[in-house]
């Protein structure tokens, strides 16, 4: 049996040998593109190459990408489970030609592959072409190659649905071929007439998409040829190591063998395998009892979902309630709630990590780098989950029992407050109320969860306004616009002089003349020393003024219209006029940017030290660089000691004190990477990366502002250090100035406070010892005395206190004030030592609360009990209690019914000592 990981070398030898740079997989965050949630193709990576926006070395590529695909147009995640071919998370083979190779070259590649390196009968391919539809002619050119190889009757022609592909409304799209797999008449179709390739059944497996592409689609709709045509495909390897290896099922194959097999550990229960290819006939395939089915589908979701978590885990997605955070604790959950249909009801996903990452992460280093990290945060998410159900259970069954008693239906907003603010799976809400016959208002719940996911998404596009929304006066000026490129000079100078306004935008980026005085807009430079937001740092701010002094704005900020495209500022108009065209000196606040500067070198410097101090699992999750401070996000688990705080200002001090010059350099991705600088996950890096280095100390890919030795960053101080979300810590720390000002602070409350105590720095440990033993002893005498004056001295006892006989039995109340718990309890052990046999109520009022002691001789308790006494008089001053036999206490809230509540209780003990207690005595124990 060929193994699934042989495949994906094969298939990437292959290539290699065929000219291709074998690229390695991208992250599965897109960080270049905010709209997109998790890469879900493999030209995701390579879009600007075929937009011709970005040139590389090589024409030819090939990869291995982890996608994930839960949303959108390709959102799989409901058949996971059901089907035996579905996932979440997958892997897509593919080569790519940038306007090298075409139709015949893609061809070629595919068949060769196909038939000669993996020995598959032609007989059994089946091609699929475009065959005309939309005024979009048959694609005679990919016919006539594949002639070459198979009959007329293997290649089958399809439609627009099937055989066209479009990266957008315009841009590049184009015709594409298939290539299927016929495994045979013999396995059942439920379908009344087979429809071959299109059909829903096992009898054919689409192995592999070849994108021709070769048009430019423009805004009227008509198709440009490319100029540079291109070739994009993509194979799941699940769906060919399936076919490689003999199964209808890609459950079936090594990359989930393993880890059903351990789930089958966990629970006890066995996995069986799809029947029925290519040995067996048809009727072989006997049908498996509902529950076999039930358990089957639930240990599909559970390996499918163990699969996309940890791919995600390892590539810096965290659990949260918020865009990719949200996916990924959906389906963690949802993974979890299978888990308990299978009888899983203590963590056991993170007992899955392992299998994984000793199948895959020989393929993908990140899994075994991550390896604890990954296993730790799962582990901590399904202990969350328990937490979950304890706290939303509750809220589930009181929604469901209101909408049982109403018109059986739950309303859509209440079913999205469990899931979006309790947590609780939709699904779950779902199974639980439709065991009480309610259903759910489903459009309800989507049109609130759609307002949601809007949230989540403006939160998400920092990028700005997008291209869309800013209007141009014409499309030549948005033509022009684009053309011109983004020039960013700010890592040599804050000044740019005699630079052209390419455009001005209004307030609501429409594209104008001129701006006046007093308004608010849009500029975009030639040239700009202005930083725009990236890598955590903030966009600088500053001044733009016209050359001829005619005008000046203060720029508040910086943002971008697209890719590529000139940054634009954010101006407000302190006098005169801009218009575009004019030459202008655009000047980013010094003083602000060196304060940036150093925040963004104590980031790299504080990132090096956690490593060391904290051990390598540390991984940046977020950062921002400010002029004022800088945070830093990292995965740990545990809170920080005061001794690791410690040591991570005593290492960057050290580096601060040696002064090193900052190092910035390009150099290729590869080079950068095999020399050891950090890349950040999600972070999208070209061919050429910025590489900035404190030399011996901190090496990272980063487009930031940085000081020109360590030395300029005078002062490092932590000043707070937390935990943001599960196995997500933040610290929090300034530099400079600042961080002078922020001892100095420290030391004016410190030099307060020992003025107070009228003593040094070195004595004032023993001070505060002193006092607060002096405090301590105080309180204690205090305390004894107020027992004391309550109790009465020397055998007189205290006027508050009323001691009556009831059948034989002393009954002392007293009604006291300001009495804590304790002394409480130290005066009714007076009474009762002085009493010996009988029955002792106090209750103390402060401010409006009660406090309500009863103690009971043990002689006595046989007929009367101290918390019987107590649940019954409590009630009175609105409060409840309970205890002992001999000792029980209450609260209550009600002070001014406290002297009724003692008068009362003579008729309670009375009650209760001739036995007709009333409200269910308890029998002595
Ligand atoms: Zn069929
Ligand atoms: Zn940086």
């Amino acid at each position: 049996m060929t193994t699934a990981s042989e495949i994906r070398a094969s298939f990437l030898r292959y290539f290699e040998r065929h000219g291709h740079r074998i690229v390695p997989s991208s992250s599965l965050v897109p960080h270049d593109d905010p709209t997109l949630l998790f890469t879900n193709a493999g030209m995701n990576q390579f879009k600007d190459l075929f937009l011709g926006k970005e040139r590389r070395e090589y024409r030819r590529a090939a990869s291995a990408q982890k996608c994930m695909r839960v949303s959108g147009k390709h959102n799989d995640l409901d058949n996971v489970g059901p089907s035996l071919r579905h996932h979440t998370f997958f892997e897509m083979l593919g080569n790519f030609s940038f306007g090298d190779y075409f139709k015949e070259g893609a061809i070629d590649l595919a068949w060769q592959l196909l038939t000669a390196e993996w020995s598959l009968p032609p007989s059994k391919l089946v091609a699929t072409i475009f065959g005309g539809e939309g005024g979009i002619p048959r694609d005679d050119e990919a016919h006539r190659f594949w002639r070459r190889f198979l009959p007329a009757d293997q290649i089958v022609e399809l439609g627009l649905a099937d055989n066209f592909w479009a990266m957008g409304d315009t841009g590049p799209c184009g015709r594409c071929s298939e290539v299927h797999y016929f495994r045979g008449r013999d396995l059942p179709c439920p379908e009344p007439v087979c429809r071959g390739v299109a059909c829903s059944c096992d009898r054919y497996v689409e192995l592999w998409n070849n994108v021709f592409m070769e048009f430019d689609r423009q805004v009227d709709g008509r198709l440009n040829p490319l100029p540079a045509p291109s070739i994009d495909t993509g194979m799941g390897l699940e769906r060919v190591s399936a076919v490689l290896q003999g199964t209808i099922s890609n459950y079936d194959t090594d990359l989930f063998a393993p880890l059903l097999a351990r789930i089958g550990e966990v629970s006890g229960l066995t996995y069986s395998p799809t029947p029925g290819w290519p040995s067996g006939q048809a009727s072989d395939r006997s049908n498996p009892s509902p529950e076999t089915n039930r358990t089957n589908t639930s240990m599909r979701v559970v390996a499918d979902h163990a699969r996309a978590m940890t791919f995600l885990i390892a590539d810096g997605v965290v659990p949260s309630n918020e865009w990719r955070g949200y996916v990924l604790r959906k389906i963690m959950r949802r993974a979890m709630r299978h888990g308990m249909r299978l009888g899983l009801t203590d963590p056991f996903l993170y007992r899955l990590v392992d299998v994984l990452v000793g199948e895959m992460g020989p393929a993908y280093p990140e899994l075994a780098a991550n390896q604890e990290a990954v296993g730790r945060m799962i582990r901590s998410e399904e202990e969350r989950f328990d937490a979950v159900l304890t706290g939303g259970l509750p809220r589930l069954e009181e929604a469901v029992e209101r909408a049982a008693s109403a018109q059986g239906v739950l309303p859509g907003e209440d079913a999205f407050r469990l899931y979006d603010t309790y947590g609780l799976p939709l699904d779950f809400v779902e199974d639980l109320a439709s065991e009480r016959h309610v259903s759910i208002d489903r459009a309800g719940f989507d049109h609130a969860m759609e307002a949601q996911r809007d949230k989540a998404r403006a939160k998400s596009a920092f990028e700005g306004r997008k291209i869309q929304e800013f209007s141009f006066r014409s499309e030549d000026a948005r033509q022009a616009l684009s053309a011109a490129g983004d020039v960013f000079e700010g890592y040599a100078t804050t000044v740019v002089r005699a630079v052209p306004i390419l455009a001005a935008f209004d307030e609501s980026c429409r594209q104008v003349e001129e701006l006046r005085e007093g308004a608010s807009g849009y500029l975009a430079l030639g040239r700009t020393p202005f930083y725009l937001e990236a890598g955590g740092q903030v966009s600088d701010t500053g001044e733009i003024r016209v050359e001829t002094g005619a005008g000046r704005a203060a720029v508040d900020g910086v943002t971008r219209i697209a890719a590529g495209w000139p940054r634009v500022h954010r101006v407000r108009l302190v006098e005169g006029a801009v218009r575009e065209g004019d030459l202008v000196t655009a000047e980013a606040g010094a003083a602000l940017r060196d304060a940036t500067r150093r925040s963004h070198t104590a980031t790299h410097l504080l990132h090096a030290a956690l490593r060391r101090v904290l051990g390598a699992h540390v991984r940046q999750a977020g950062s921002l660089v400010a002029p004022d401070r800088l945070r830093f996000d990292f995965v740990h688990f545990s809170p920080l000691t005061r001794d690791e705080i410690n040591a991570l200002e005593r290492i960057v001090a050290e580096e601060i004190r040696r002064n090193t010059i900052v190092d910035t350099e390009e150099r290729s991705i590869d080079e950068a990477i095999a020399a050891g600088a950090t890349a950040l996950f999600g972070e999208k890096y070209g061919e050429r990366v910025r590489v900035v280095s404190v030399p011996g100390f901190s090496m990272e890919l980063c487009g930031g502002t940085h000081c020109r030795a360590t030395g300029d960053i005078g002062q490092f101080t932590v000043v707070s250090e937390g935990g943001i979300a599960a196995g997500v810590r933040r610290i929090e720390a300034i530099t400079g100035a600042d961080a002078v000002a922020a001892s100095q602070a420290a030391r004016a409350a410190l030099d307060e406070v020992l003025g107070l105590l009228g003593t040094t720095a070195d004595q004032a440990r023993s001070a505060v010892d002193r006092l607060q033993a002096d405090v301590k002893r105080l309180t204690r005498e205090l305390s004894r005395m107020k027992v004391e004056s309550a109790r009465g001295q020397q055998g007189q006892i205290a006027p508050t206190v009323a001691e009556t006989e009831i059948a034989g039995t002393t009954l002392v109340t007293q009604k006291a004030t300001n009495l804590a718990k304790l002394e409480l309890r130290q005066l009714a052990d007076a009474h009762r030592d002085r009493i010996k046999s009988g029955v002792v109520v106090i209750a103390s009022t402060t401010d409006e609360r009660v406090s309500i002691v009863v103690s009971v001789s043990k002689d006595l308790t046989e007929r009367i009990q101290a918390g019987e006494i107590v649940k019954q008089v409590a009630p009175m001053v609105g409060g409840s209690g309970g205890g002992r036999p001999d000792f029980a206490e209450a609260g209550g809230k009600d002070g001014s019914r406290v002297d009724e509540m003692l008068r009362e209780t003579r008729q309670v003990v009375e009650r209760l000592l001739s036995g007709a207690g009333g409200t269910g005595r308890q029998p002595p124990r």
